[in-house]
């Protein structure tokens, strides 16, 4: 289908886009196709980083369409890629390189997105560097924003919690996503106030949603292994919430298998004093570690997420089929509470339905969401 729809729909989308690009920037743009679903544009040397921002929405809009091919409903994104020059490439021939490895690299994001060449690949000894600058600034110039997934209940299909995600809204490049700057949060202890600034404003989020009749609604936060090793985590993070105020047992807190097991003597009690203040502990990206079962489940979790990975290609996998069945027999059989994540098709939820599974987040649901969408989510 690929092919097709680039010779089909390819050119005239290529020729608006064309089109649109001259008219939004006044110079003229070189097109040209690289093979069948694949096309470079050449912008002319551009004032502000910004502008390719304005440029990449203006692609992204003229690509995404729907329509009927062969009686079949079709959907298409574009995956995009940029190289700059001089710092990307000198020749046209290594900008068009790294531009296309920047597209794979936004193909394998999920699509329907870009890559900065630079962002992806060169994140190396000088640029951490950069980054680490751009990610103070970014802290500093309040870049950051809570984003919230919904957790399904399986037994009412309610929206039972939230659980709290960081966005970096970077403003040439959009938004970030965690996987690129919580090294950087971590390395440079930023990840001590951000977390803070986390809770307070998801609890006063939550709070609020409480306020307007969504009353039982949980919030749930990640606890990276470094917030976790902070001798006084439990005397900051209840201060902040009594002084929203927020219940502790409207609070799940998500750690995942290395911040335990490095001293596990510790972790048992520092978890132990957070189940006395009424909060839940949850094992995040269950099944991912190397930690025996039987070593991983002394700790005093009330519920664990299944990891993303086995939830992905389950229909088709028996081996993660079995795996994840176990997981869920065996924590019930511990009275454990069990979320599935990456729950992104039908026949996914099906399989968890089927395996008792008590809750579910993914995009088959909602992706995470600004305050406002999660707000018109739980209206509707
Ligand atoms: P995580 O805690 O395992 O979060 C789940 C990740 O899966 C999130 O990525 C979420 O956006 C993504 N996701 C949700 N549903 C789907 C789906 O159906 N399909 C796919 N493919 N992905 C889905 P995100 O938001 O990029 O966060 C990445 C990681 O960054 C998180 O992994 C968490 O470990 C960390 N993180 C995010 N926010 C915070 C924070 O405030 N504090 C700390 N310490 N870590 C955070
Ligand atoms: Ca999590
Ligand atoms: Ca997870
Ligand atoms: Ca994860």
């Amino acid at each position: 289908v690929r092919d097709t729809l680039g010779y089909i729909y390819g050119d005239r989308l290529l020729q608006a886009v064309a089109h649109r690009l001259k008219e939004n920037l006044g110079q003229d743009i070189l097109l040209a196709y690289l093979n069948a679903d694949e096309f470079a544009i050449v912008l002319e040397p551009v004032e502000h980083k910004r502008v390719i921002g304005d440029v990449l929405e203006d692609i992204q809009e003229q690509f995404s369409q729907h329509f009927l091919l062969k009686k079949r409903e079709v959907f298409m994104t574009a995956s995009m890629g940029v190289a700059l020059y001089p710092r990307d490439g000198r020749t046209m021939e290594k900008l068009l390189r790294n531009a296309k490895k920047a597209m794979n690299e936004a193909r394998k994001q999920g699509g329907n997105g870009a890559e900065f060449y630079t962002a992806v690949f060169n994140i190396g000894a000088s640029n951490t560097f950069v980054l680490e600058a751009e990610f103070r600034r970014a802290w500093e110039n309040q870049e950051l924003e809570v984003y919230y997934q919904p957790k399904v209940s399986l037994t009412n299909g309610e929206i039972v919690g939230c659980e709290a995600l960081l966005r970096w809204q970077h403003p040439e490049r959009g938004r970030v996503s965690p996987d690129k700057f919580m090294s950087i949060a971590e390395e440079t202890g930023l990840i001590d106030p951000i977390g803070e600034w986390v809770v307070k404003t998801a609890g006063q989020q939550v709070l609020s949603w409480h306020k307007a009749g969504w009353k039982d609604l949980r919030l749930a936060i990640n606890l990276s292994s470094r917030q976790f090793s902070q001798i006084n985590l439990r005397q900051r993070l209840a201060k902040i919430l009594a002084a929203i105020p927020l219940g502790f047992q409207y609070v799940e807190l998500e750690f995942t298998e290395p911040s335990l097991i490095q001293n596990p003597a510790i972790a048992t009690q520092r978890l132990n004093a957070f189940k006395a203040l009424g909060m839940q502990i949850v094992i995040d990206d269950f099944g991912t570690g190397y930690s025996s079962l039987n070593y991983l489940l002394r700790f005093p979790f009330d519920a664990l997420k299944i990891d993303q990975c086995f939830v992905q290609n389950l229909v088709d996998n028996p081996t993660n089929q079995a795996i994840t069945k176990a997981i869920i027999q065996m924590a019930h059989g511990l009275n454990l509470k069990v979320t599935a994540e990456g729950v992104e098709t039908e026949d996914e939820l099906e399989f968890f339905c089927e395996h008792q599974c008590d809750e579910i987040q993914g995009y088959l649901f909602s992706p995470p969401l600004s305050a406002r969408e999660f707000t018109k989510l739980l209206q509707s």
